[in-house]
């Protein structure tokens, strides 16, 4: 873990201080009051408290306020700290992020917050060295919530201060260190406010500066970018070389019994080895038994999955026999398969993937089906 605090920057002394430090004076200046004035009331920035501003960082990342808001409330309900976290099995934790997709980063502050709670800590730590240590907690996590919940004097580099970042020096891509960004944002921090500079770098990021069509007319940083200047904002971020689609083939089997009630397995299919889904055999395996319900498209990164949906009735006692056989040959390889009814597979972490299966064959129960038709 590299992250350390924000170096001193240079524009103590406004007379004696080079152009760029002043510069970077206005731009703070002219980017807090443009915060100040129409900052957000997101619920993680109403009373900054740790444990909710870590939740949200962690949730914030790959995904959208939008997409965040509702589920960030309704996990806070379930789990209002540290302690509450600690306690939950992880398969609550993981129903709990169903939406938010990326799974490995609920597992991780479930895991953080057992390893705090077995230290007797109760929120996330203000010391920088323990709670780098924490899984999941990385430079940007890090840098995130310490300034944010503790104001301390830490960059923190998403996907959205890149970009401003890129545009307001027309910078190169970034490298594995975050170079040259992690310097500029260093020099361009606000000692006095890292918290709210960070926020409004990000906030910037996510509402003006846009990836594809910046409103530079409404941003008011606009004076000092050099990619506004030069009329090429659309060349900033330099693009990444885009990696190769891969196209996978992929049969899921939805083996159920007349009450719906569905096999399910977790551990066995790489791509999303944390989460409960039907029996799968990718490429040219062997196909599942059942009937064929249809096919649909899901993009797992850049896996682009074409998905064909078996569907198999049997009765209740062949289904539960087929999980039991299973669990047994399942010792050494660390794959579970249980049974799962309606309400069992709502309180599971639930991939869309399982959630487009059902779609396309919904596991109508044999009695619904028998009213439907008197
Ligand atoms: S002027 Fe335009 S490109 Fe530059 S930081 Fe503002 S919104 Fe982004």
């Amino acid at each position: 873990m590299s992250a350390t605090p924000a170096a001193a920057p240079p524009d103590a002394a406004p007379d004696a201080a080079p152009a760029a430090a002043r510069r970077a004076a206005r731009v703070r200046r002219a980017l807090l009051s443009w915060y100040d004035a129409n900052v957000r009331p997101l619920p993680w920035r109403r009373d900054r408290d740790p444990y909710r501003v870590w939740v949200a960082e962690v949730m914030l990342q790959q995904t959208r306020v939008e997409a965040v808001l509702p589920r960030f409330e309704r996990f806070l309900r379930r789990f209002p700290d540290v302690a509450a976290l600690a306690r939950a099995s992880e398969e609550s934790v993981l129903a709990a992020w169903s939406g938010l997709g990326y799974y490995t980063r609920a597992r991780s502050l479930h895991r953080a917050a057992r390893a705090l709670r077995a230290r007797g800590v109760a929120t996330f730590p203000r010391d920088p060295a323990i709670a780098a240590r924490l899984p999941g907690v990385g430079r940007y996590t890090l840098g995130a919530v310490l300034s944010i919940a503790y104001d301390m004097p830490y960059t923190a580099l998403d996907a959205n201060v890149v970009r401003v970042l890129s545009r307001l020096a027309r910078l190169p891509r970034p490298d594995a260190r975050g170079a040259p960004h992690q310097g500029l944002a260093e020099a361009l921090l606000d000692r006095a406010r890292p918290g709210d500079w960070n926020q409004a770098l990000m906030e910037l990021g996510e509402t003006v500066c846009l990836p594809r069509i910046p409103r530079c007319d409404a941003c008011p940083i606009a004076g000092a970018c050099e990619a506004h200047a030069h009329g090429v904002t659309h060349e900033y971020p330099p693009a990444k070389a885009r990696r190769a689609t891969q196209r996978v083939r992929l049969a899921l089997a939805l083996v159920h019994d007349d009450d719906g009630r569905l096999l399910l397995e977790r551990g066995a299919f790489p791509y999303l080895p944390h989460l409960w889904l039907p029996p799968a055999r990718l490429g040219d395996g062997v196909r599942p038994d059942g009937r064929s319900a249809g096919t649909f498209r899901h993009a797992i990164l850049h896996r682009q999955l074409e998905v064909e949906v078996l569907v198999e009735r049997v009765p209740a006692a062949v289904l539960e026999r087929r999980a039991a056989a299973a669990a047994d040959r399942a010792d050494a390889s660390g794959i579970e398969r249980r049974v799962f009814s309606r309400a069992a597979r709502a309180r599971i972490g639930r991939s869309s993937l399982l959630t487009k299966a059902l779609a396309l064959a919904p596991l109508v129960p044999r009695g619904t089906r028998a009213r439907r038709r008197r």
